[in-house]
């Protein structure tokens, strides 16, 4: 993906006019062309051209797994200078969600997170995120369909990376480009106040998810090390201005880890803060990263029972279904393995 701008500059520069840079900007982002000597409505000189200056695709895809029943597919890319970064795609009957990932890496360090093992290696660039998604479109586009959400969730914290994560987000939305609605796209961050705040003022009307993993401070230290930052009094704090300001909900996402917050306590304390009509909840069962074997996936009987205690409680709540746990879906855990087996400096 190139940014329009980038492309409208190149095109003066080359004494083009404007229409053209739209033409090339359309082909990439809504044709989803790979290169420019496809593009046969511009003429052969200025396609040469453009291919020595610009470079259409930020990531090469190195490898994709695919789920048993075809529902999931993750692929590993790679940055054009050699960072490993990975997304997912998850088709339902009638959705097809691309899981994004905004970071090299995460700086953050849950627990139980793949990708925290791995440290940050760097931030994202908002080309790179989009490519993500390109690409599970042409694979998509293949079979007769589209993307029809997005979900900035996979590796990164995307309110450390906020200014790129929003520019992809206008990118995707962008009505002459890719054209997705804003309110297909969603941003996942495990409770940067600030970020949450920002997010509340934009005009586009993203959808905000928070991961909460524990419903205590005390486990919630434990499990993501950023609530000795940003406590969870001050994240419920910043999510009920959000839906002061927006008038949107808050999806809250809880891996659920067993025999740790999966207890009574904090089934009590999710129900107490965590209450309808502007919160929902989503339960996720832990995928094992192949990490220490410190946590363990519930059984399919232990989630039902947290579920069904929940909405006794009155939470709004659903179990999210994971087709990804075939694949190595929890985040991270692919570009982990690569980089394990190919340590950087
Ligand atoms: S769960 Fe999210 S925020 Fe936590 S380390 Fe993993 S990628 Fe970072």
């Amino acid at each position: 993906m190139i940014d329009p701008h980038t492309i409208a500059a190149v095109m003066t520069d080359l004494g083009e006019p404007p229409y053209r840079a739209r033409q090339v900007y359309e082909a990439l982002a809504r044709g989803l062309a790979v290169d420019f000597e496809g593009m046969t409505s511009l003429p052969a000189s200025l396609r040469r051209a453009l291919a020595e200056r610009l470079r259409p695709l930020s990531l090469e895809d190195m490898e994709t797994l695919v789920a048993p029943r075809g529902s999931a597919r993750k692929t590993l890319f790679a940055t054009l200078d050699g960072h490993p970064v990975e997304a997912v795609l998850m088709t339902y009957a009638k959705r097809a969600t691309v899981c994004v990932s905004t970071q090299v890496g995460c700086a953050v360090g849950c627990a139980f997170c793949a990708s925290g093992r791995l440290g940050l290696r760097r931030d994202l660039t908002a080309e790179e995120m989009v490519d993500q998604v390109l690409h599970f479109a042409r694979s998509l586009r293949d079979a007769g369909r589209r993307v029809t959400n997005v979900v900035f969730m996979g590796m990164g914290e995307p309110f450390h990376n906020y200014d790129e994560t929003l520019r992809a987000c206008r990118l995707l939305n962008d009505e002459s480009g890719f054209n997705l609605a804003a309110r297909s796209i969603s941003v996942s961050t495990v409770g940067v106040v600030p970020g949450i705040d920002r997010l509340a003022e934009e005009p586009l009307q993203l959808n905000l998810a928070v991961s909460l993993h524990a419903a205590t401070d005390e486990l919630r230290d434990r499990l993501v090390p950023l609530n000795r930052t940003y406590r969870l009094d001050e994240v419920f704090a910043a999510c009920a201005r959000y839906v002061r300001r927006t008038h949107r909900k808050v999806l809250f996402e809880y891996v659920v880890l067993r025999g740790v917050n999966d207890t009574d306590e904090q089934a009590q304390m999710l129900a107490a803060r965590v209450r309808p009509p502007h919160y929902h909840l989503n339960l996720i069962a832990y995928n094992e990263t192949g990490g220490d074997g410190e946590f363990a996936r519930p059984r399919a009987d232990q989630l039902a029972a947290l579920h069904a205690r929940l909405e006794a409680a009155g939470v709004s709540c659903t179990v999210r279904r994971s087709p990804g746990a075939e694949i190595e879906a929890a985040c991270g855990q692919l570009a982990l393995r690569e980089v394990e087996t190919d340590p950087q400096p």
